[in-house]
């Protein structure tokens, strides 16, 4: 391996943006030359190379945007532990259809049986499978949504949520929210509706957002293009972070 040539191709490399090739280039040729490979296999190797770097590093940018409170997959998820989902309900939602056909998830029931869980392994399986999946807090987006005029950052959010295939929003109607902020997440969901799936949790039957909404012209508009196509999937049982929760004392 002459190191003059070397340098002179891994800088040429990196002028025309191959920096991951640039990188691995001596240990390719150094492969190439013991293999005593063929110069049709040597560039293959190379090509390939930073094909695959390129996609890892794209997964790994979009999961950060992603933006997921934790990486807990539905393999993680025990379906014994939930009775009221089935194996079979389990595997149709694992497959995406819904998500190709747009079709809104809702989780619903109390803390702790595994809603914001299911919500997130959704979301990996949509990532994985190349869809492009935003994780919210309802509690953020309303925060986000009211300083867009103001904030870079909450611009830059906002702009991936409503060029997402799948938008997740956890905690529905957590708080009760004022009319300006009923507005604006209605406005969201308006932009959403037709364009991307939602998951929402809520430990509040959609009958109650009504309540902490507010105005009932906006929770019928909202209600009627959440539930349009939607999937309505209601956990019960104990929390599973009571029944595992760890202890001090034993
Ligand atoms: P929720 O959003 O309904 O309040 P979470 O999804 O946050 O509940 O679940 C609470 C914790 O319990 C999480 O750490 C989650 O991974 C775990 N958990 C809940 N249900 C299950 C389950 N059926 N199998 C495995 N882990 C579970
Ligand atoms: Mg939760």
């Amino acid at each position: 391996m002459n190191p003059s040539s070397l340098a002179k191709s891994q800088e040429l490399l990196r002028s025309l943006r191959l920096k991951e090739s640039a990188e691995q280039l001596p240990v390719i040729v150094k492969e190439a030359e013991e293999s005593e490979c063929s110069y049709l296999t040597f560039l293959t190797h190379l090509l390939e190379y930073e094909k695959k770097r390129r996609e890892e590093k794209q997964l790994e940018k979009r999961l950060k945007w992603a933006a997921f409170p934790f990486h807990k997959t539905l393999d993680e998820f025990d379906l014994k532990e939930q009775q009221s989902l089935s194996k079979k309900h389990m595997n149709q939602l694992k497959e995406m259809i819904w998500l190709e056909q747009m079709y809104n998830i809702i989780f619903l029931g109390p803390p702790g049986v595994g809603k914001t869980h299911l919500a997130v392994g959704l979301g990996l399986e949509a990532l994985y499978q190349g869809y492009k999946v935003m994780f919210i807090t309802m509690g953020e987006l309303i925060q986000t949504l009211k300083t867009e005029e103001i904030s870079r950052k909450s611009q830059t959010k906002l702009k991936r949520i409503r060029k997402a295939d799948l938008v997740i929003i956890d905690d529905l109607m957590f708080m009760a929210i004022n009319q300006n902020e009923a507005n604006l997440f209605f406005h969201l969901i308006n932009d959403l509706y037709n364009n991307a799936s939602i998951i929402l949790t809520s430990n509040k039957a959609p009958k109650e957002w009504g309540e902490l909404l507010g105005d009932p012209a906006i929770t019928t508009a909202l209600l009627d293009r959440i539930l349009h196509r939607a999937e309505i999937i209601h956990l019960n049982g104990d929390s599973y972070r009571m029944k595992y929760r760890s202890t001090i004392f034993n």
